[in-house]
C-alpha cells in the first residue's frame, strides 16, 4: 500500500493497534511495549514515540470520571469507605487499562501520519 491513508483511516488504524504504514502488521508486541519492526512491511518502529500523551489523556479522563463518580456517590448515600473501595478500584483499573493501549496505537499512528518529529538540523544547517 503505497497512497497515504486518510485521517479516518489513520484514527481507525492506531485504535486497532495496527502498522500505520501497511495497516496489517501488529503495533505492539505486548500490552503496551511496542514492536521493533512490523512484521508485514517491515517498518521501523524506531520513530515511534508517544511519550507521556497516552497517561495524560487517561489520567484526565479516568480522573474526572472516578472521582466525580465518588463524589456523588458520597454526597448522596454516604457509603462506608470500604464500599468506595470496592466499588472504585475496579473502575480505576478498567478505565486506565483498556484505553491507554488504544491511546497509545492511536498516537503513534498519528504521529507517523503527520510525519511528526522531535526538531533537527539539516546538513546544511536549514532547520
Ligand atoms: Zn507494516
Amino acid at each position: 500500500m503505497t497512497e497515504k491513508p486518510s485521517l479516518p483511516q489513520s484514527i481507525m488504524t492506531g485504535l486497532a493497534g495496527r502498522c500505520p504504514r501497511c495497516r496489517k502488521g501488529r503495533l505492539f508486541s505486548g500490552f503496551l511495549h511496542v514492536d521493533k519492526t512490523c512484521e508485514a512491511c517491515g517498518l521501523d518502529y524506531g520513530f515511534a514515540d508517544a511519550g507521556d500523551g497516552p497517561a495524560i489523556f487517561v489520567i484526565l479522563f479516568s480522573g474526572f470520571i472516578v472521582v466525580g463518580a465518588a463524589l456523588i456517590v458520597e454526597v448522596m448515600y454516604q457509603p462506608p469507605f470500604w464500599l468506595h473501595a470496592v466499588l472504585w478500584g475496579p473502575l480505576i483499573l478498567l478505565v486506565t487499562l483498556l484505553p491507554l493501549r488504544l491511546l497509545k496505537g492511536l498516537l503513534i499512528v498519528l504521529q507517523y501520519h503527520h510525519r511528526a518529529a522531535e526538531g533537527r538540523f539539516e546538513r546544511d544547517g536549514k532547520p
